[in-house]
């Protein structure tokens, strides 16, 4: 969708940089024009009429105009803050995390209307569990939210019959490769690098077709959570060809 002169959005920030003695370039999502990039001037003087309103995890209601480079913030209202995400490093982190797979697999300008309404929804689930200090459902919902972000960029990984020969799955353990775009029957799993356990086929398959409201509020044991994270992860590095930065920190991050 080619942008007006000057447009009023919903967005969220994504990313964002200092920039000059005062003002800051931020990275966008919005429903309508995918992702913006835009310059807030003077956002960090505290005068500022910005400041305060474009806050990370702040779904704001945006003025922007059209600039040669950036768009220019002329107008900013915040209209639901996530404040408990901020608060919490666990919930922080895995929120940047959500933020920097937007950022990374998302070009400039192109709408992705129905992952702005799960990104946003996976940070209301976040921030709601941050304020009942609870990690299992935005465990759950980091797989859910990298699932449907593969699908929506035309990268589903499939889950129901082998990548090589395309035999239907069956219950029992199988393979797994990223290069392939998803699951090996036990005949062609020697061309992938992983095992595809049937617990994690299950869940993923789950997670995969569910809305998240009918997502069932699972707790998996941890061999189960790191074998999802390794096949999902790696599936996402194949796609970017990079790391990506705040997996590691949330690696690292405190958990409860
Ligand atoms: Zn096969």
């Amino acid at each position: 969708m080619a942008h007006p002169h000057v447009y009023s959005t919903e967005a969220i920030c994504l990313r964002r940089t200092d920039f000059g003695e005062a003002d800051r370039i931020l990275t966008l999502f919005t429903p309508s024009y995918g992702k913006v990039r835009a310059i807030a001037k003077g956002v960090r003087r505290t005068t500022s009429r910005l400041a305060g309103h474009l806050e990370p995890f702040t779904r704001t209601q945006l003025l922007l105009a059209h600039g040669r480079d950036l768009d220019i913030v002329t107008q900013a209202e915040a209209c639901e803050r996530l404040e408990a995400l901020r608060d919490d490093v666990w919930h922080a982190t895995a929120a940047w995390y959500l933020a920097e797979l937007v950022d990374r697999f998302l070009e400039d300008a192109d709408p992705h209307p129905h992952l702005y309404k799960l990104f946003m929804a996976m940070l209301e689930q976040m921030n709601e569990d941050a304020e009942a200090h609870e990690t299992a459902r935005s465990w759950l919902a980091l797989r859910y939210f990298e699932l449907h972000l593969l699908s929506d960029l035309g990268f589903r990984p499939n889950l129901h019959h082998c990548v090589n020969c395309d035999r239907p799955l069956r219950p029992e353990e199988n393979g797994y490769s990223a290069e392939l775009g998803g699951a090996l029957c036990p005949n062609c799993r020697h061309l992938g690098q992983r095992r595809l356990s049937l617990n994690a086929l299950k869940v993923l398959r789950l997670l995969q077709s569910s809305t998240w409201e009918a997502t069932p509020r699972l707790r998996l044991e941890p061999d189960l959570q790191n074998e999802m994270e390794g096949v999902l992860q790696s599936t996402l590095r194949y796609h970017l060809d990079r790391e990506l930065k705040s997996w590691n920190f949330l690696q690292k991050a405190p958990t409860r």
